[in-house]
C-alpha cells in the first residue's frame, strides 16, 4: 500500500455479500469516502492510510457495506461467514466468543445420522465443543443449540454485524472472500471453482 489510489473499497450488500464477483465490485477510494459523508454506506474495514484535509482526517474504507439492501436474490447466501454472522462468532454450545481461526461448524443432527448441511442444521461450535459432541444426537449428549438455527433475513443479518466494531469482523478482503465462499449444500457439488477463479486478485 503506497498512498491513496492504490486503496479501493470491496463494496457488499447489506447482507454482507460483494455485490459482484465478476468483477469484484470496487469502488475508488474517492467514491466510497463520498458514500462515507453521504450516510450511504457502513464501513466495515479501513487501510492504515489515511487522507487529509484542512478540516478532517480519516482512513480509508477497505470494506464497505450498503445500509439499503440492493435486491439481487431472496435470502441471504448460504456461507461460511453468514453462518458465524448469524451466531454472533459465538459457540453454541458454550456461549463462548472466539476469533474466527477457532471456530468450526457443528451439524445439530450428525451428517452420520442423516442431518443435513442447511441454515437449519448447521451452528457455530467452538473446537472443544465440536470434539466433544461428535457423532452424538444433540438429547443424548445434552448439547442442544443455544439459538435454534434457522435462515436468517438480510435484516437480521445486518443487525447482527452492527454488534461488532468494524474491524472485528474482516482483516482483509481476502479473509472476507473467502468466508463468502458458499458452503456445500446437499444436493450442490463444491464451489472450489469458484475459489480458484478468485484467487488471481489476490
Ligand atoms: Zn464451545
Amino acid at each position: 500500500m503506497t498512498g491513496p489510489d492504490a486503496a479501493p473499497a470491496l463494496v457488499l450488500n447489506a447482507d454482507f455479500r460483494p455485490l459482484s464477483y465478476f468483477p469484484l465490485s470496487l469502488w475508488s477510494w474517492q467514491d466510497a469516502v463520498k458514500a462515507v459523508f453521504l450516510d450511504r454506506v457502513n464501513i466495515v474495514s479501513e487501510y492504515d492510510t489515511t487522507v487529509r484535509s484542512p478540516s478532517f482526517e480519516m482512513r480509508l474504507p477497505s470494506v464497505i457495506a450498503l445500509k439499503e439492501y440492493v435486491h439481487q436474490s431472496r435470502r441471504p447466501a448460504f456461507t461460511r461467514f453468514n453462518v458465524f454472522l448469524r451466531d454472533r462468532f459465538s459457540c453454541q454450545y458454550c456461549a463462548e466468543r472466539f476469533p474466527t481461526q477457532e471456530l468450526t461448524f457443528d451439524h445439530v443432527i450428525p451428517r452420520s445420522r442423516g442431518g443435513r448441511t442447511s441454515w437449519e442444521n448447521v451452528v457455530t461450535a467452538c473446537g472443544a465443543c465440536n470434539l466433544f459432541k461428535g457423532n452424538h444426537m444433540p438429547r443424548d449428549i445434552g448439547m442442544i443449540p443455544i439459538t435454534a438455527p434457522k435462515q436468517p433475513s438480510a435484516y437480521e443479518l445486518q443487525q447482527c454485524g452492527r454488534g461488532f466494531p468494524p474491524n472485528y469482523l474482516h482483516e482483509s478482503w481476502r479473509d472476507y472472500l473467502y468466508w463468502d465462499i458458499e458452503l456445500e449444500q446437499d444436493g450442490f457439488g463444491d464451489d472450489l471453482t469458484r475459489i480458484t477463479a478468485l484467487s488471481p486478485a489476490f
